[in-house]
């Protein structure tokens, strides 16, 4: 099976893509013309994500920023689909450097992707809006009070009640007689048993994403937002031997010419909320990693910071594809099961997911182990290119206890299949071993399978494990950022996204990602302006 072939199949059941509709706003432009340069800024904000979009539209209240982000806008962009089941269209477009998904293969021979566009991951995702737990928030060591109303902000723009559906009702229904109770209807809190969860795909199939966010909070007279921007590389004073000051970013504006900017003054930032892959790679780019690794890709070393890179995570997902006697309409994530054994229990109907040569939709029900406690680790892939890929390791189910997670995982997907509101959805003829040998055998990544088949449950999650992009650290808290999410040993850098995090928080994290943005900006306003920053 060749790689093309199955980036198309994983391509069949990633949830994507952006949508539209919307127009454009005066301070979102393509970066040409070097409007910027006479220009200076209290923040620069590298990567407009699913964090540096709440941060970005925060700062901008009352000071000045500059927002880059490589990727293009969804908003106004009528080749992109925002609708659930229109996302079929857009799949396949990541072969160009200007398509919003980027798809990687990490060195376990996992596909995954990754986001390029203003709105980040929430512009590909399947859309499932769900807090971290309160106990996941004072392990953040955030306060909760703020984290209480950052949420709130953030919900009252992009989440979303979604819509029932059968299959989902059903899964609801077989998760309760599985034992993953009690049932606590709708809500948006991270708590144990089954529960319908929220999304950022309002009433009509319509796609929310983190930029609008940016376009409904940004302050347009203190906001710049340039696209088709990719950061190459940090600037730094080194006037002071042990402790580098940055200036401002060196980047590649949308001809691929070399620019600069500036920061304003000393109490200026420059802030990285370029996700898990790209911040690490970008702080190493701009000599700021391991010593030895950097020298020998001919990159001068500002900081030996060894922490750079590790970390690195991925919640492992393994999905069981359930066929179905008639369609069912499409459905992405809406009901999920918290177990207390570790394993997240998802799932999403109306795709082609079998290779049955019939117009058929399917369902998937899967599993994700929580943490997880396996990590890795990310380096540059002989490339000093920031539009390049880093060379990412995430050791799925290395640790012990992420296999058995998701051992119990299957056993209870399997009895969701067993129970009674699930079975009448599936052929009779079709036996549970045939679905599972279906789910083993289906082309969904590259690892080497056992050629003896799955003899056991770990068998099965070791082979058929797959990503739920839930990727995270490279650049964490207490070894890279401090708790206010500054540079260790460097003046003037934080770090705000994804690749701060110890663990993947809640069952889904973009969330908590938004969250953390408006948060920390609504922090550091503070921090700048003092306690009454209005914010
Ligand atoms: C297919 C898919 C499905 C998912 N499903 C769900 C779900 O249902 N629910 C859920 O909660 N989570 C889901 N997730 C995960 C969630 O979307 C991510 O965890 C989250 O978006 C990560 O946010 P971030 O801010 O860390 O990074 P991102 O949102 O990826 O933001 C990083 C931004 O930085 C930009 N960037 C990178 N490098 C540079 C550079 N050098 N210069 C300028 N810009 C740069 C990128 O283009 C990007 O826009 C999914 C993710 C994917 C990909």
């Amino acid at each position: 099976m060749g790689v093309k072939t199955n980036i198309l199949f994983f391509c069949l059941f990633i949830n994507a893509l952006c949508t539209s509709g919307k127009g454009q706003h005066s301070f979102v432009k393509e970066a040409k013309n070097g409007q910027w340069r006479k220009s200076k800024y209290d923040f620069i904000i590298v990567g407009g994500g699913t964090a540096g979009c709440s941060l970005a539209a925060t700062l901008s209240q009352k000071m000045s920023v500059l927002l880059l982000e490589r990727g293009g806008s969804p908003l106004g962009n009528g080749n992109i689909s925002y609708s659930m089941e229109n996302f079929e269209a857009n799949l396949f477009d990541f072969d160009s450097d200007r398509s919003p998904t980027q798809i990687f293969i990490s060195e376990d021979g996992v596909i995954n992707a990754r986001a390029r566009v203003l709105g980040g991951g929430t512009c590909l995702n399947a859309g499932f809006y769900t807090r971290a737990s309160s106990s996941e928030v004072r392990a953040m060591g955030l306060e909760a009070g703020l984290v209480e109303q950052s949420y709130r902000w953030v919900e009252s723009i992009v989440a979303h009640r979604p819509p029932t559906n059968e299959w989902q009702d059903a899964v609801a229904k077989g998760l309760l007689e599985a034992g993953v109770s009690p049932y606590n209807g709708f809500t948006y809190d991270h708590i144990p048993g089954t529960k319908l969860g929220g999304t950022i795909f309002n009433g009509t199939g319509h796609r929310s994403t983190a930029a609008d966010i940016l376009v409904q909070r940004g302050n347009p007279r203190k906001l710049t937002v340039l696209l088709y921007a990719t950061v190459q590389r940090l600037l730094f004073s080194t006037k002071d031997k042990t402790r580098p000051k940055v200036r401002g970013v060196v980047f590649k504006d949308a001809d691929g010419a070399e620019q600069q900017v500036f920061l304003k003054g000393d109490k200026s930032e420059v802030i990285i909320s370029a996700g898990a892959l790209g911040s690490p790679q970008l702080l190493m780019l701009s000599g700021i990693g391991p010593a030895k690794e950097l020298k020998s890709m001919g990159i001068q070393v500002i900081m030996d910071q060894p922490a750079v890179g590790k970390g690195m995570a991925d919640n492992p997902m393994n999905t069981i594809f359930v066929p179905f006697t008639t369609p069912v309409p499409v459905s992405l994530i809406q009901v999920v099961g918290i177990t207390k054994f570790g394993s997240y229990i998802e799932t999403c109907s109306g795709f082609r997911l079998y290779e049955t040569g019939t117009t058929k939709k399917d369902g998937i029900i899967l599993q994700k182990v929580k943490g997880p406690l396996s990590k890795g680790h990310l380096r540059l892939d002989n490339s000093t290119n920031a539009e390049d890929n880093p060379m990412v390791k995430f050791n799925y189910y290395d640790h012990p206890m992420d296999l058995q997670s998701c051992v119990k995982g299957i056993r209870t997907i399997q009895k969701i299949i067993g129970s009674r509101p699930v079975k009448k959805f599936i052929p009779p003829s079709i036996s549970l071993n045939k679905i599972m040998n279906s789910s083993f055998y289906a082309p969904i990544n590259l690892t080497p399978k056992s050629t003896e088949g799955w003899g056991s449950l770990e068998q099965f999650c070791k082979d058929t494990v797959t990503t739920i992009w839930h990727y995270h650290g490279g650049c964490q808290m207490g070894s890279v950022v401090d708790r206010e999410y500054r540079l260790f040993g460097a003046n003037g850098v934080r770090v705000i996204d994804g690749s701060t995090f110890l663990f993947s928080p809640g069952t889904n994290p973009q969330a908590t990602v938004m969250m953390l943005g408006r948060y920390m900006g609504v922090r550091i306003l503070r921090e700048k302006l003092g306690p009454s920053a209005g914010v």
